[in-house]
């Protein structure tokens, strides 16, 4: 199948952040085969199966949401008002207790219609739940994933391992399916939730696997606190002790609560921080040091975290929030570019899923791309892209998702998922789940 999209104004995210005012992309399969100014040569328009004229519309290359929970989707707006602590022990846990394979199924498919209809192409899901289903279902459904069936280890060792076991075999079962869609981590849940022992046993499976591992990490003060009455330090110095950082690609999740010698350590490994802003405003926790990182090197991605913390999976949203954030913190109004920033729900949340990709449009690579509707009063005048992209654009915007040259949403109408079913069950499967509690 050939593609040839014209007359479109290309954000190429590339080296130079280069901007193609008016051109065409030309996929040939899942790739790129050519892109350029103006209108396509003949011998391109000859060998387009389908044409399509973008009328201006923007292509720009997909985001990439590096931490979250699809299946808490079901929960939006349970709870608005707790702390993590008490928000997980009252609310999330009791009615994650009551979840089905049905009500599973059915916040993960709620989030995969948010995710793409806000032009989000590929996302991290920790969870422990069905993760076999979810694999099955996103590689009908066509987006990228990194899966981790996440373990808590609060229970004895037999059911430590058998939770590791059933963890590593389905990262192994499924990394690299869907046509390279589909890539595995394994995920302890956190340091609060898994003995230092526990972990360093999933590390060494990670390493024995190849894989890299996905935990949250220093997301309140109180568990900070509370790490250091039982051990005495920090849980990422606990890591370091017990030489975890070594010779594993971590990334972390939140990474809220760290001073200047933990941004050292990590800075020396390989880890990476997927920033989470909106749910740690939202849940009370803190705002991460992002400029810390950053000026440290190490690389940081965006997540939104499960729906029930946030309350959205729109991921501008999200940037707008993190960047908006650290400029008021550091009190520097360049603190972070707007190509900086658009970096960080591309190539840095490419990157940090290890999808192989490079969160660009660029000939010879996957054409993973969304296209953005120009029209709307809030990208006018149009002439600022970037800027536009980073502190005004919505999730509606977006008007076409493809991946691997594959349509997955035309003109906000989603080709591989059903929306009006879906949020028909989603609403049953929640009324369903409250009146079980
Ligand atoms: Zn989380």
């Amino acid at each position: 199948m050939n593609t040839l999209l014209t007359n479109a104004r290309i954000a190429t995210m590339d080296e130079s952040f280069s901007i193609i005012e008016s051109g065409y992309v030309f996929i040939s399969g899942k790739t790129f085969k050519q892109i350029g100014a103006g209108a396509p040569p003949q011998d391109v328009l000859k060998q387009a199966d389908v044409t399509t004229d973008l009328k201006g519309k923007w292509i720009v290359p997909g985001l990439y949401n590096t931490h979250g929970h699809a299946a808490m989707t079901l929960m939006r707006g349970y709870e608005d008002d707790l702390p993590l602590d008490r928000w997980l022990k009252e609310r999330i846990w009791p009615f994650e207790g009551k979840l089905t394979k049905e009500s599973v199924a059915a916040g993960r498919d709620l989030a995969m219609v948010e995710m793409i209809k806000s032009g989000t192409i590929g996302f991290l899901e920790m969870y422990h739940l069905n993760m076999d289903d979810f694999a099955s279902r996103i590689e009908q459904v066509g987006m990228r994933a990194v899966l981790t069936r996440s373990v808590i280890g609060l229970c004895h060792r037999e059911e430590q391992d058998a939770k590791l076991n059933e963890s590593a075999d389905f990262a192994a079962r499924w990394d690299g399916a869907a046509n390279n869609r589909i890539h595995t981590m394994l995920a302890p849940h956190a340091p609060y939730t898994c003995p230092i022992d526990y972990i360093e046993r999933i590390v060494d499976r990670a390493r024995s696997l190849s894989l890299p591992v996905h935990m949250h990490l220093a997301e309140t003060k109180k568990e900070v606190d509370d790490y250091h009455t039982s051990f005495g330090l920090h849980p990422l110095d606990h890591l370091v002790e017990y030489n975890l950082l070594d010779d594993t690609s971590w990334l972390f999740a939140h990474a809220v609560h760290l001073e200047d010698s933990h941004v050292s350590i990590l800075a020396k490994s390989k880890a990476s921080i997927s920033h989470n802003p909106m749910s740690n405003l939202k849940l009370g926790s803190g705002i991460a040091p992002v400029m810390n990182f950053i000026q440290a090197g190490i690389p940081v991605s965006i997540g939104t975290d499960g729906v029930s913390a946030n309350n959205t999976l729109d991921l501008w949203q999200e940037l707008r929030t993190a960047v908006l954030l650290q400029k008021g913190m550091v009190q520097k109004a360049d603190a972070i570019s707007t190509q900086q920033a658009l970096r960080m729900v591309m190539r840095e949340g490419a990157n940090a899923l290890q999808t192989g990709q490079k969160g660009m449009i660029k000939e010879g690579e996957e054409a993973d791309f969304i296209v953005v509707d120009h029209t709307a009063p809030h990208l006018q005048p149009e002439t600022q892209l970037h800027s536009h992209l980073v502190y005004t654009a919505v999730g509606s915007d977006v008007s076409d998702v493809y991946v691997q040259g594959h349509c997955l949403m035309k003109n906000r109408e989603l080709l591989t998922l059903d929306e009006e079913k879906i949020r028909y069950e989603v609403n049953n499967q929640y009324q369903a789940t409250v009146q079980s509690l």
